[in-house]
């Protein structure tokens, strides 16, 4: 019998922070804590955070996953998910006497009461986001129609043609890529000179804190992994972040998706996880990684995050 080959040597470089934010983290907990107060079912719109592996946990403990409200039985208590949502939704819910819980991101919420304020003082709202994400829809449907106009590119600036060039503002979705926003900004910022705006971006920490992990860890990787889903907005710029230092990455929502195509030639190999992925699938891809390779790790953090969000009144006593 002759000695088995030995397993290529491949270097992990492990980005923090990643992975969970506090938004996600206090969702997660509203459902919990719900089920555990309810019993099941509980009734949630739309995935509480853009993961599987986390909405089929929920589903595991007695969460029933719905797009809109006219699913949910009337008996039943129903939760919004971390994206935010229309105003219609919970006043729906109140008209129909539902027992409902708003797991919406408390910075998703910041933005929709800065656009309701605009608003109020006659503003006309440009925002800067992705159309159809949930987080959208959400904080379109904070303010009445018309008074919001939505902006992707600086060609979809070019292209605005507000009824008031001197009476706007913008607010951004809190996902976006950090450099994109910035080019997105300056032209808004060029062509309609008043335009009020947040003092930074509306932007997340956490956004911002996971894209500044790719950059900072990018130039020495051969390749990037990120976990997270198609849908999850955060996850898809981490990918676009990675792509753009010059080092190719590749979106997975689980280690059992990984093409091993992608790592031939890879020695070293930064991995990190999008806000509502759990630390759980980073462990895993590392152990399914060890089993064909020589597996060595080594993280690089650029701080530490330390906010945590308050549980809506009547579940933080359960807590
Ligand atoms: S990514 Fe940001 S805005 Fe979204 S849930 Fe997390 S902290 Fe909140």
């Amino acid at each position: 019998m002759g000695t088995p080959f030995p397993k290529p040597a491949l270097e992990l470089v492990i980005a923090a922070p990643r992975g969970f934010c506090a938004g996600v983290d206090r969702a997660i907990r509203i459902v919990e804590l719900a089920i555990e107060k309810h019993g099941s079912p509980v009734f949630v719109r739309h995935e509480i955070v853009h993961n599987k592996f986390v909405v089929d946990a929920l589903k595991a403990k007695g969460a029933v996953f719905v797009e809109e409200l006219d699913e949910v039985p009337d008996d039943a208590p129903v939760v919004f998910s971390a994206h935010g949502v229309p105003k219609s939704v919970p006043m729906n819910a109140q008209e129909r006497g539902l027992d409902y819980l708003d797991a919406t991101c408390p910075l998703v919420s910041k933005v929709h009461r800065q656009a309701e304020r605009l608003v109020a003082s006659g503003r006309h709202i440009v925002f800067i986001g992705h159309a159809g994400h949930p987080e959208v829809i959400g904080t379109f449907g904070q303010v009445p129609a018309g008074d919001m106009s939505l902006v992707e590119t600086v060609a979809d600036v070019e292209a605005f043609a507000p009824a008031d060039p001197d009476n706007l503002a913008f607010l951004t979705q809190t996902t976006l890529s950090v450099d994109d926003t910035a080019q997105v900004v300056a032209a808004l910022q060029r062509r309609f000179p008043t335009i009020q705006g947040p003092r930074g971006e509306d932007i997340c920490y956490a956004t911002s804190n996971r894209q500044a992990a790719v950059k900072a860890i990018a130039a020495e990787c051969d390749a990037m992994l990120v976990i997270g889903a198609p849908n999850s907005s955060n996850s898809v710029r981490l990918v676009e972040v990675a792509e753009r230092e010059g080092t190719p990455a590749l979106l997975i929502q689980r280690a059992n998706e990984l093409d091993w195509t992608f790592l031939h030639g890879v020695g070293t190999l930064g991995i990190t996880a999008g806000a509502s992925a759990p630390e759980l699938l980073v462990r895993e891809l590392v152990d399914r990684l060890s089993l064909r390779f020589d597996v060595t790790e080594r993280e690089v953090e650029i701080g530490r995050e330390t906010i945590a969000f308050k549980l809506p009144r009547g579940l933080d006593a359960a807590a």
